[in-house]
């Protein structure tokens, strides 16, 4: 069965579940999305391209940035990084403050919203325009120019970004946070509100499947930091639910509140999925649903 078979009998089988889950309102912005836009692609490292639905619609792809957010942070510091941010799954919420307090303010992982932050903190040690600089890093992933990130989402977060306030001051007063406040969320902030559509991500994740390279065979990070971000993302992409994704899908993997889920199938493939309807882990209902039964129905897995 080739992808493109796999992908539209598998939409065959959910287009007509029941609607369950809600888009994410904490962020208010992100609640006027059209819920029942639902797309897919998959890229392969030979570069061909398979798709259904929508796969050209740019959303707003939330922690799915945090993979990028540390594969840069990891060029520039090594495993020094690792001083400051753990690489364990957290079994907790993406914004949970209670772990932080008793882990001395050191995050768990690098993709929940502490860790995450901690990351931004050291790339603005690196960088001179940060979120500009960001973006030429996602441009150059995508090959993409038009890429980029929606100031209205961003503001809606920052006014209402509270719980992501109380993580930053936290680590502040634990001397895991060394930028001013304000800098750091703006660009935290900043980053999660990029857009992408499920083409550009697959673009953008490539590397990942492609042992560091991108498709044009130029190389980003090494076959090694290939490997342990996979790692990374197989073990603590879905938070909470890290353990269900691995148990259902088998694949690593990053999801956003936006509603995207990018997988990665290293070797072979990138797919992302887009349908923003969360479950109450804060991530895609659909989405996660669509990639079980893919991967079930292809019979290719990494285990
Ligand atoms: N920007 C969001 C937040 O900080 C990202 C969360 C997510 O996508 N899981 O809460």
């Amino acid at each position: 069965m080739s992808y493109q078979e796999a992908i539209d009998e598998v939409y065959e089988m959910i287009k007509n579940l029941p609607k369950e889950g809600q888009v994410a309102n904490y962020i208010p912005e992100l609640a006027k999305v059209n819920q029942d836009i639902f797309a897919v692609h998959l890229l392969t490292v030979e570069g061909d391209n398979y798709h259904l639905g929508e796969n050209e619609h740019i959303f707003s792809v939330q922690s799915i940035v945090k993979v990028l957010t540390l594969t840069l942070a990891l060029e520039f510091e090594k495993d020094k990084l690792w001083d400051r941010v753990n690489m364990e799954p957290s079994g907790n919420p993406f914004n949970s403050v209670v772990q932080l307090e008793y882990e001395n303010g050191i995050p768990r992982n690098p993709f929940i919203n502490a860790g995450a932050i901690v990351v931004c903190d050291i790339l603005l040690d690196h960088l001179k325009d940060p979120a500009e600089n960001f973006l030429g890093f996602v441009r150059r992933l995508t090959n993409n120019p038009k890429v980029s990130y929606n100031k209205r989402i961003s503001e809606s977060e920052k006014a209402n970004g509270f719980r992501n306030y109380a993580l930053a001051h936290f680590m502040k007063a634990q001397h895991n946070i060394k930028h001013k406040i304000d800098d750091v969320m703006d660009f935290y902030f900043a980053i999660c509100s990029l857009e992408l559509s499920c083409r550009d991500a697959c673009h953008a994740f490539i590397l990942f499947a492609n042992r560091g390279k991108l498709l044009t065979g130029e190389r980003v990070i090494t076959v090694s930091q290939s490997k342990r971000i996979n790692a990374i993302m197989q073990t603590c992409g879905f938070y909470d639910q890290a353990g269900l994704f691995s148990y259902k899908i088998g694949l690593p993997g990053k999801s956003g509140v936006g509603g995207g889920i990018v997988a990665v199938h290293p070797g072979n493939y990138v797919i992302t999925v887009y349908s923003p309807r969360l479950n109450n882990k804060g991530n895609s209902v659909l989405g996660m649903k669509f990639l079980e039964e893919f991967t079930t129905i292809t019979e290719v897995s990494i285990f």
